[in-house]
């Protein structure tokens, strides 16, 4: 029975999650970190905080929101981040382990400690 889980779970070929920390491998970006603000799921890839900026000119919605050019986030594919492990302060590939609840977390690899808290 999987009562409980009530949000979809597309097995993602990624452990990554909203408000991780991530590392860019490739791209313009490459070598930055920075926080998972969405998945955009059935594209596979994520918004990072203040990465991948673009440009983007927007019409103005009436004298609250004024036209003109905004810098907007773009999606970077998920298969150019990796998760980062704050405690190794690296990159990390993560298992996962079963608390004695039956809840799975998420853990290092590297320093087996759990990157979910
Ligand atoms: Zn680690």
């Amino acid at each position: 029975m999987r009562a409980g889980s009530a949000r979809v779970d597309r097995r993602l070929p990624t452990s990554i999650r909203k408000n991780d920390t991530v590392l860019v491998i490739t791209g313009k970006e490459r070598g930055k970190t920075g926080k998972v603000l969405r998945i955009l799921t059935e594209r596979g890839r994520v918004i990072i905080e203040r990465l991948n900026m673009v440009k983007r000119s927007q019409k103005g919605r009436g004298p609250q929101q004024p036209g003109g050019v905004i810098e907007k986030e773009a999606a970077i594919d998920l298969s150019n981040v990796m998760i980062m492990c704050e405690r190794c302060n690296a990159p990390a590939r993560t298992g996962s382990r079963r608390l004695e609840d039956g809840t799975r977390v998420r853990v290092c690899r590297r320093c087996k400690e759990d990157i979910d808290r």
